[in-house]
């Protein structure tokens, strides 16, 4: 491979306002897909940058290249978290609306009063700006372990909205989510393991408080794809129906039956197929109307998480995308309960759901720059005076014939006479020099066989990945392991594209390498129409000029899941509003520094500086270092300590 960094590789032209006659940005748009995931918050604008509009098309747009741009100018440094908060709002408006429009087309006489799960994202900007843009739909929270249930108790203010404890659940966990009804929260506690069924019996009694209690039930309608396994009998959570029944008779023994008022289920997340939403709702409602008829006063269905974002934009039930809308979503729901309640005669239940993936992800966009690529060999090497080794005159003959009849036969030729010719450099009859022509006629042939390829309808499948391994390597200033821990973890699909040079013909096929020395840290699946493609198309790196790449819908998980492989730690992030005259940088979350990702890993950072100057005095002392030298090398080390981990 051919190492080239920017300034090295390509040709030169202008950043700004070279126009490619035989590339739009409608085709960029159709390659990168960008209306099927990204609408209506991002799009392209004439100058070939992304925009991004918080509210669609009911407000204003900001060129992400522009900001970020003035965002390095203000010396924040790549990778960059951006957060849209205005895109929160407009999540949580569009879910309620879409309950709002369900309710009133069935006329179902009860409402709806979604929560946030707070492990989608925990960050304290976003739950805070999540509960103060829910506070007109009493939009409340979920908690799913005990340090969750602190936040939430201190973060929910709404008066009305509810705060669902879900999880394991010990003394602590329950005392505090009951004594929180003291100070106005609506928690109620939902009973996951039989265990806890006499826990909330004895601390009620203790404490003398009537909880609200919902009981978490194992259904048997699966989920799909990847979190499929959060329903079924073998489910980690939840009780099964005869638990369910013998928690009942637990409740009814102890006079606290009227206490039981919220069913919940949760069959996983990203259910990209709207029949086993259906089929869930159909068990569940059952499931609720029964427990009201053996004497629950049942008022609350939590139909739990599970709401799909499209990440690939194709409207499938593809495992990264979903065959249905919120619409749709809110409709089955609403629908299938009042039917179910009404078949049995029973009250309708206030509707909740815990829809964290497709509340956040809009809202967060990854920035990076890449440092530099690699691509195979290009050239036909030269021919010098004296005859060349019989293996390299066999591959030019081979290079020479192939064309459009023949593609197949010759590709396999090349391969064998690379093979060969690497066993005659084992056993010593060819020289590196050889071996490395050898190599690159290879590599030509290839290339020429893949000319021939792409022209056709029918690509043999022997040949389907000649596009991968002939595709360049770019280098992201990046870590997946931090940054996008799903897509090495669940081979998630994220969307990514440049956020500038969109009027100009992405003329590279690349797959992308991260920073860390792991051979897993790379992506080489991406969003496509059908399927999953192995290359993105990228353009040309011009010397001196930045190429900035965007993955976006990040904002659900990734964040705290990403972890501190090669110490590359937690990047900057910054929260963006926008105003009538442009954008307001709201919040500004500096990354870790390398003292404080050493700190992790219990290094002082203080004794690590006293550990290198003890090692540079006695490398003084023994005259093998000048004391000019020993202060660089000291300086560097200390001014790296309070740099961020990335390169800059
Ligand atoms: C993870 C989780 C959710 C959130 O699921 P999404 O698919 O992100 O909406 C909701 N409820 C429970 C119990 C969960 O574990």
């Amino acid at each position: 491979m051919v190492e080239s960094m920017p300034g090295v590789v390509g040709e030169t032209f202008s950043e700004n306002g070279r126009r490619d006659e035989k590339w739009s940005i409608e085709q960029s748009e159709e390659l990168y897909r960008i209306r099927g995931w990204g609408e209506p918050y991002f799009g392209i604008n004439a100058a070939g940058h992304v925009t991004v509009s918080p509210q669609g098309d009911r407000g204003g747009s900001l060129d992400l290249y522009e900001l970020v741009r003035a965002l390095k100018q203000r010396n924040l440094e790549l990778p960059l978290l951006i957060r849209f908060p205005d895109i929160l709002a407009d999540r949580i408006e569009r879910l309620n609306a879409c309950f709002a429009k369900a309710i009133a087309r069935y006329n179902y006489p009860g409402v709806y009063r979604g929560v946030f799960p707070v492990k989608c994202n925990q960050q304290r900007h976003v739950v805070e700006d999540l509960v103060k843009f829910g506070t007109p739909y009493q939009f409340g929270l979920e908690a799913g372990s005990k340090p969750e249930l602190l936040i939430a108790l201190a973060t929910l203010k709404t008066p009305g909205a509810l705060l669902i404890c879900n999880g394991y659940k010990d003394r602590g966990y329950i005392e505090t989510a009951m004594l929180a009804t003291r100070l106005g929260h609506r928690s109620i506690v939902v009973l996951e393991q039989l265990e806890e069924v006499h826990l909330v019996i004895e601390l009620a009694r203790q404490l003398d408080i009537k909880p609200i209690v919902g009981i978490r039930a194992k259904l048997s309608a699966k989920g799909i794809g990847r979190w499929g396994g959060s329903s079924g009998d073998l489910a980690k959570f939840g009780l099964n129906i005869p638990e369910v029944i013998h928690a009942v008779e637990q409740l009814r023994a102890a006079e606290m039956l009227d206490c039981l008022q919220l069913l919940h289920y949760h069959i996983g997340s990203q259910i990209s197929c709207i029949s086993a939403i259906k089929e869930a709702i159909r068990e569940a409602s059952q499931i609720y109307a029964e427990l009201a008829r053996l004497g629950a006063n049942m008022q609350y269905l939590d139909v739990g998480g599970g709401l799909a974002v499209d990440y690939d934009g194709s409207k499938t039930n593809f495992y990264a995308s979903k065959n249905y809308n919120m619409q749709n979503y809110a409709n089955d729901i609403v629908a299938e309960v009042k039917e179910a309640c009404e078949e049995k005669n029973q009250p309708v239940p206030t509707l909740i759901s815990e829809s964290g993936r497709a509340i956040a992800s809009h809202h967060s966009v990854l920035i990076f720059d890449v440092l530099g690529s690699s691509d195979a060999p290009a050239d036909v090497p030269s021919l010098g005076e004296e005859k060349e080794h019989l293996i390299l005159r066999n591959l030019r003959e081979t290079y020479d014939s192939i064309d459009e009849e023949n593609f197949q036969e010759t590709y396999h030729d090349a391969i064998q006479f690379k093979e060969e010719a690497a066993s005659l450099f084992g056993f010593g009859y060819l020289s590196i020099t050889e071996r490395a022509k050898a190599e690159q006629l290879y590599w030509a042939c290839c290339r020429k066989v893949y000319g021939i390829v792409k022209q056709r309808e029918d690509v043999p499948k022997e040949l389907e990945d000649l596009e991968k391994t002939l595709a360049s390597i770019y280098y992201m200033n990046l870590s997946i392991f931090q940054s996008a821990p799903d897509s090495w973890a669940i081979d998630q699909l994220f969307p990514m594209l440049p956020i500038h040079r969109l009027n100009e013909e992405p003329t590279h096929r690349a797959t992308l390498a991260d920073l860390t020395c792991d051979s897993d840290g790379k992506i080489d699946r991406f969003i496509d129409r059908l399927n999953v493609k192995s290359i993105l198309e990228l353009h040309d790196l011009n010397p001196g000029h930045p190429y900035y790449l965007g993955m976006f819908l990040v904002g659900a998980y990734q964040e705290i899941m990403g972890n501190l492989h090669n110490l590359f730690g937690d990047t900057n992030a910054v929260h963006i509003h926008l105003t009538p005259n442009g954008y307001q940088i709201e919040h500004l979350v500096k990354g870790d520094t390398m003292t404080e990702v050493l700190k992790y890993v219990e290094y002082d950072a203080e004794d690590l500086i006293e550990s290198l100057r003890q090692s540079t005095e006695a490398a003084l002392q023994a005259g093998n270092i000048s004391i000019e030298e020993s202060q660089l090398l000291l300086q560097h080390y200390e001014r790296s300590l309070r740099s961020y981990t990335y390169l800059s």
